[in-house]
């Protein structure tokens, strides 16, 4: 028996539940979990019922009451010991992302890590109230108190270190929170549950899977204060829409198109590897990914060269197979999308496609790095977020000209521009339209940076004191000037 087949065997007998008011629970077991390696259902997960939601909320609500009035240090200490929690089952969490999402071993393996830290970069994070002025004016404080009751939900592409700092985020702030998984890969995200349910407080925490329907349930359940989405841009208008009935808070991490600039003094063969992983890691969905790449006239076709022997020289298979660098996608809709847009760009007259252009002839949702030459904005393979594994690598000649292309897009996530000269590719760097912009690099945050869209690609920020305190509502305290006895 290979690994991935131990491991299909030991998860397909696992009993995955729900965390409603500090214990776990059963729901429907509807919900079928394939590995896209195979295209086969391993697993089933639990699907909530609207009653288990209404009854999550209204026990989130309670706790909310008393959670709120415990000490920042004792919530503070809950967080870390979450993050500990989580280091604690982090192998088998990662088999589980491995399998459920198709992503490597390895990097399931740096998921948890990014994941358990970002919970403690967000438990350091000062939250407390702010004097503004003490004078013969008066007293004028800045009290933060939190939103009582969060759902968060999370996408199936990184299922844990996305939904790590949203819990984090909710509970050191003094809320309750609801989390809601991708019913693509819940299953990861329900065994943390388990990993949690002896640590927090019942109700502070609910943990809940389920069908397409669980989403638009908690958006506009009248118990919720606030959304905490990470996921696409069509979903997160849906859920803006939903949420304007209470005029729910909002914080929304959407999609990209994140492009990538270099500069005619960069090395082609240095900076191609890092260039590569930062386009095609995780076979290219994440959020930000690079997206398209502008480079120079004059190392275009060295460029070209370099990104597509990397194309052809990587190694696609099974997550949990050893040597492998790149897993499948994560479902047949996005695996089709992917291929129908190779299929548009195979048909532009002029493009050029050198490496990959196809689906490999085994089952599962593999597709070849594909790389894209030749071709401008104006396609769809430029224009949209494609969220798989492929690059569409554009010419410029003049930086004013490609600064304006890589900021003529309703996106804004990430940015980067690929320079021997940092200090020129961090001057050029400021003038990206994103929430964050790399100078010789691409991908990564960590949880004491604000990290979030501009445009389209989002609505506020997570982790800093920008983000986690948008888990709190501010309170202005005016006090009378103190009399002099
Ligand atoms: P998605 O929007 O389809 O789904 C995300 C989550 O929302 C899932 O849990 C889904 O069940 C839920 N959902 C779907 N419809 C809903 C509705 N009407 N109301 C409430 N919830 C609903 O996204 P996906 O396909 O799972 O993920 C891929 C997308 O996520 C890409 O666009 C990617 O760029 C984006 N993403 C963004 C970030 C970021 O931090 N900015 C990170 C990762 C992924």
């Amino acid at each position: 028996m290979t690994s991935t087949q131990a491991a299909i065997k030991r998860w397909g007998a696992h009993d995955f539940r729900l965390l409603i008011d500090g214990r776990l629970v059963d729901g429907q077991p509807t919900l079928q979990v394939i590995n896209p390696a195979t295209e086969k259902a391993f697993a089933t997960a639990p699907a909530a019922s609207r009653e288990q939601l209404d009854l999550a909320v209204s026990v989130a609500r309670e706790a909310a009451g008393s959670w709120s009035r415990v000490p920042v240090s004792a919530r503070r200490a809950l967080v870390r010991g979450l993050a500990d929690a989580i280091r604690g089952i982090s192998e088998p969490l990662a088999e589980l992302v491995s399998l459920e999402q198709g992503k490597t071993i390895g990097a399931a393996r740096m998921e948890m890590v990014r994941a358990a830290d970002s919970m403690d970069e967000i438990a350091a994070i000062d939250i407390s109230d702010e004097l503004l002025r003490d004078d013969q004016r008066g007293r004028v404080e800045v009290r933060y108190k939190p939103l009582g009751v969060i759902g968060a939900i999370t996408p199936w592409n990184v299922p844990i270190a996305l939904a790590a700092p949203k819990i984090a985020s909710a509970i050191y702030t003094g809320n309750a929170v609801i989390l809601k998984p991708s019913p693509f890969t819940p299953l990861a995200t329900l065994l943390m549950g388990e990993a949690f349910a002896p640590i927090v407080p019942p109700g502070v925490l609910a943990i809940l899977s389920g069908h397409d329907d669980l989403g638009p349930w908690m958006t506009e359940h009248p118990g919720i204060d606030k959304i905490n989405f990470t996921g696409s841009i069509a979903t997160g208008k849906r859920i803006m829409q939903s949420a304007a009935h209470g005029l729910k808070r909002l914080t929304l991490e959407l999609g990209g198109n994140d492009p990538a600039i270099v500069l005619d003094d960069a090395d082609p063969a240095v900076i191609a590897p890092k260039l590569f992983a930062g386009a095609f890691g995780l076979s290219g969905q994440v959020c930000m990914a690079i997206k398209r790449l502008y480079v120079h006239r004059s190392l275009y076709e060295p460029m070209v060269a370099e990104l597509t022997r990397l194309a052809r020289n990587a190694r696609l298979g099974d997550g949990l197979e050893d040597g492998v660098e790149l897993g499948p996608l994560q479902n047949r809709v996005q695996f089709e999308r992917v291929l129908e847009l190779i299929e548009e760009a195979r048909a532009i007259p002029g493009a050029r496609i050198t490496a990959g252009g196809h689906a490999l002839d085994r089952p599962g949702y593999f597709i070849a790095p594909t790389i894209i030459a030749d071709i401008a904005e104006g396609n769809r393979i430029v224009d949209e977020e494609p969220f798989g594994p492929i690059l569409p690598i554009l010419v410029y000649d003049d930086i004013d000209d490609a600064v304006r292309r890589a900021n003529a897009t309703r996106f804004g996530l990430g940015a980067s521009v690929w320079t021997s000269r940092p200090a020129r590719g961090a001057e050029i760097a400021a003038r990206l339209e994103s929430g964050i912009a790399w100078v010789n690099h691409h991908v990564g945050t960590t949880r004491d940076m604000p990290f979030g869209g501009v445009k389209e690609s989002g609505m506020g920020r997570q982790g800093h004191a920008i983000g986690v305190r948008s888990d709190m509502e501010s309170q202005v305290v005016v006090l009378p000037p103190q009399v002099p006895a």
